[in-house]
């Protein structure tokens, strides 16, 4: 699954909007270093026992054996659950990570689409992944896209999933909506409730609601190089703060529970 890209010259430019960007994330990731910050930030989304929510993320992790999991593009899962696909992976589940569209609108590059696909494929080996599918779809595109369901529904019907992991429909606010995250949910909710015979347990990522923590202590090394892949999307601060986003997303989860990590997930069904 080793698939080695290079970056072209045009992957440092920047338009003026992505120069704005850029400042605003470096100036909010210096002031989210203070220790109390994820604390303040961890509050909010803070599950009723964050040790029960531990115990139900080392059941989630050690019992289920055929997993897939949905994202809209690439580097969402590894960003978002990483830890968790690696900790699954760890424990001897059967991985399955569908990337539904190309991620074509996700920077200014020629065939970065191509490109995403292929910082998928060293994402995948970094974690573990055994399959990785690829839906094509249009970036930006999913409400509108009739395809998405059966798209999903034939990955679905052909891993035959004891654990299905996707975006949380609500949305991890503020700065994280994405109406391809959110419609993702919404309609794995449909596909799931015409499987439901199936007792395929469904899950929710990138949550503030979360009643399962995943503790990704031993693995966030690893989780960082995968994030670290997806090279075209480090647009937005310099490279080197990429492990300490990373890492911030793990303490805000983890501000609260006795670790120093942790991914923060919905359990549905
Ligand atoms: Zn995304």
């Amino acid at each position: 699954m080793q698939v080695e890209t290079s970056l072209p010259e045009q992957a440092t430019r920047h338009t003026a909007g992505g120069a704005v960007l850029k400042s605003v994330y470096t100036a909010t990731l210096r002031g989210l270093r203070n220790p109390v910050a994820p604390r303040l930030f961890g509050l909010l989304a803070r599950p009723g026992s964050s040790r029960a929510a531990l115990a139900a993320g080392e059941w989630l992790v050690r019992r289920h054996r055929r997993v897939l999991a949905l994202s809209a593009h690439a580097d969402d899962l590894e960003f978002f659950c990483g830890g968790t696909l690696r900790r699954l992976h760890e424990a001897g589940a059967h991985v399955t990570a569908v990337i539904l569209s190309d991620g074509e609108k996700g920077g200014n590059l020629r065939n970065l689409g191509d490109i995403r696909l292929s910082e998928e494929g060293r994402a995948a080996a970094v974690l573990g992944y055994d399959r990785l599918l690829f839906g094509h779809l249009p970036d930006y595109g999913f409400p509108q896209d009739p395809r998405l369901a059966p798209t999903i529904e034939r990955a679905w019907d052909e891993v035959r999933p004891d654990l299905v992991l996707a975006f949380d429909p609500r949305g991890l606010e503020p700065g994280f909506v994405n109406k391809d995250h959110t419609t993702l949910g919404r309609v794995t909710i449909k596909v799931a409730r015409r499987r439901l015979a199936g007792g395929a347990r469904v899950c929710f990522y990138a949550t503030r609601h979360p009643n399962v923590l995943v503790n990704i202590d031993a693995v966030e090394a690893t989780k960082e190089r995968a994030v670290l892949s997806h090279r075209s999307q480090l647009r937005f601060l310099p490279v080197g703060d990429y492990p300490n986003l990373t890492r911030l997303y793990g303490r805000i989860f983890a501000a609260w529970a006795p670790c120093r990590y942790a991914e923060p997930i919905y359990r549905l069904l």
